[in-house]
């Protein structure tokens, strides 16, 4: 899975945002109609939204080591 440049006109797809859409997530072994169009906006949001609820692996060390809560 990745994420790339959309440079099509296509809306973000992301609630009911009306933007056009920067980036598309593209997923592995399935076709062009199964990628996720989302705008700049949305995308930051999506990725704050999941980094409150999921961790990578290789971060997790890094979070224990500075402590909880960390600074917001
Ligand atoms: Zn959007």
């Amino acid at each position: 899975m990745e994420v790339i440049e959309c440079k099509n006109n296509i809306k973000c797809e992301l609630g009911a945002c009306k933007n056009r859409a920067t980036h598309a997530v593209k997923f592995d072994r399935v076709g062009i109609r199964s990628r996720i169009y989302a705008c700049d906006k949305c995308l930051n949001a999506l990725y704050a939204a999941i980094g409150r609820t999921v961790v990578p692996k290789s971060v997790e060390t890094a979070k224990t080591k500075s402590g909880k809560g960390g600074a917001r």
